[in-house]
């Protein structure tokens, strides 16, 4: 059989002038692209394995360093890319499905970027939050459709349990084994300090992350890897996992390799064996039976823990919030198709589900004309990047936000969406010992607070631009958005006027 050679994606420009071969590119690239040859006293690249992580280029104190595109091209064809063809030969070599990792990086609309806020002029005045009371706490959880008194005339105290976050941000489903125990525990951490959640993912709960559980969501998937009465009990919420963006309708796979000491213990399976989550959950096929099984941890939980649902945003995603609304459900999880993974297959990554933006919308208005969103709360997920698709999220109808990729990113992740390999050079997707120690807790803590506060201020100042004091106001608040450049049947989805209008 013919060998599928194909050029190499990157390459690995090295300044000889400036190098000093000091080793550190060879020490830091767990893929092997660097190697010094004694003999010449050269350092060498092979430029096929290097996945432009920038762990060499960010750690070359000469700054000898550069990660290029390759200039390499194919004669051109529009229809059969340069991508398209590399994607095909290798299929035709390995005869697998194409694996990748982190959100789906296809340059397909992102609203929020087509979105635009309002600011106060004149009247309705601005305020500065620098000066004036503003509120971006948040409680998340089903709330009573009437005010019940009783015989003195007191208000009865019968709301269902709530999460309280004291912004709208919450760090999104992460399992330990995808990620490791450093960055769990970076997670964890800042999510005491900023008295926020973070979310256990499929992967269980590491005994050490106990003490954490009023900043915990554990999480229920089909595996049931590391669910057990206690740890139901240990966290504040308990989120049921029905679908994720980045793979919607088939499950997840986490190989044996992976599956080692306290990730075997945590999840309790066998070390060396696969996790594989089955694409449903087996005793899930209606709305009837997920409210089995929300009332199920429900009674689990002795009814103190708010049960959130967490689905794929996928193109009927109205009917079925509006399903599981009735379920009982306290809270819905709505996960766009940007959204990171540690691993999916490509295609589906790349070619199942919708935007987030479109699926909020849709979800918010159905449930308010359905006269029912106030018997759930909605978390939106799926690529937020910054405070302001926080702010345009909020205003088309969520509650809070889930971020994953971009907590990874604070942590120090490069998006070289090569955390299916096992091989992460920061330290964050893998179980190697020697990678996993690059990763400083104490720094990846400090950097997530640092971030979730920048954001917690920039959304203050936006909320103040626009007159608006409290986070509770701006929700659904679609007068304070705009769209550009979008067609009548994107604004009549997202439910907002045109810039201009
Ligand atoms: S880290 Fe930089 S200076 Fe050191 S060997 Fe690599 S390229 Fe040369
Ligand atoms: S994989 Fe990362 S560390 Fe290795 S050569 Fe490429 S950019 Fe550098």
């Amino acid at each position: 059989m013919a060998v599928n050679y194909i050029y190499p994606e990157y390459e690995v420009a090295r300044n000889s002038e400036r190098c000093i071969n000091c080793r550190v590119c060879e020490n830091q690239c767990a893929n092997g692209v660097h190697e010094y040859l004694a003999d010449t006293d050269k350092m060498i690249s092979d430029d096929a394995k290097c996945v432009n992580c920038h762990r060499c280029v960010a750690l070359c104190l000469t700054r000898a360093l550069k990660i290029v595109k390759s200039g390499n091209t194919y004669r051109e064809n529009f229809n059969w890319s340069g991508k398209v063809r590399n994607e095909l030969y290798r299929q035709a070599g390995s005869g697998g499905v194409l694996l990748s990792s982190m959100g789906n990086p296809e340059p397909y609309p992102v609203y929020f970027d087509k979105i635009l806020i309002n600011a106060s002029q004149v009247t309705n005045p601005s305020i500065d939050p620098l000066r004036e009371p503003m509120e971006t706490r948040v409680t998340l959880g089903a709330k009573p459709q009437v005010i019940e008194r009783d015989e003195n005339g007191q208000i009865k105290n019968n709301l269902p349990p709530q999460l309280k976050l004291s912004m709208p941000i919450m760090f999104s489903a992460m399992s330990y084994g995808s990620l490791s125990y450093n960055a769990h525990e970076s997670l964890a951490r800042a999510a005491e300090e900023l008295d926020i959640l973070y979310n256990t993912g499929e992967g269980g709960l590491h005994e050490d992350f106990y003490r954490y559980g009023k900043n915990t969501i554990v999480q229920v998937a089909s595996g049931r890897f590391g669910v057990h009465p206690g740890y139901l009990q240990a966290g504040a919420a308990i989120e049921i996992k029905m679908g994720q963006g980045a793979k919607p309708g088939i499950g997840g796979h986490l190989p044996g390799s992976k599956i080692v000491g306290d990730i075997s213990r945590t999840r309790m399976i066998p070390e060396g064996s696969d996790a594989i989550s089955p694409a449903p959950h087996h005793d899930i096929y209606s709305i009837e039976d997920l409210r089995q099984l929300v009332y199920s941890l429900k009674t689990a939980s002795g009814y103190q823990k708010p049960i959130i649902v967490k689905i794929a945003a996928v193109h009927n995603v109205a009917a079925i919030a509006s399903g599981i609304a009735r379920s009982g459900a306290d809270i819905i999880s709505l996960d766009g198709f940007r959204g990171g993974t540690g691993a999916a297959p490509a295609r589906i990554r790349d070619h199942v589900g919708i935007p987030i933006e479109l699926a909020l919308a849709s979800v918010d208005k159905r449930l308010r004309d359905e006269g029912i969103r106030d018997s759930v709360s909605i978390i939106a997920g799926g690529s937020i990047r910054s405070s302001a698709d926080i702010v345009k999220a909020v205003a088309l109808g969520a509650d809070a936000v889930y971020i994953g990729t971009g907590a990874l990113l604070a942590l120090g992740c490069h998006l070289c969406r090569s955390c299916h390999t096992g091989k992460c050079n920061w330290g964050i997707a893998t179980q190697v010992p020697e990678l996993t120690k690059r990763l400083n807790p104490d720094i990846g803590y400090a950097r997530l607070i640092n971030l979730l506060t920048a954001w917690n201020h920039e959304i203050k100042e936006m909320m103040g631009g626009m007159g608006i004091n409290s986070i509770e106001a701006l929700k659904g608040n679609r007068l304070m958005l705009r769209g550009i450049g979008l067609n009548e049947k994107e604004l009549e989805v997202l439910g907002i006027k045109h810039a201009g209008e």
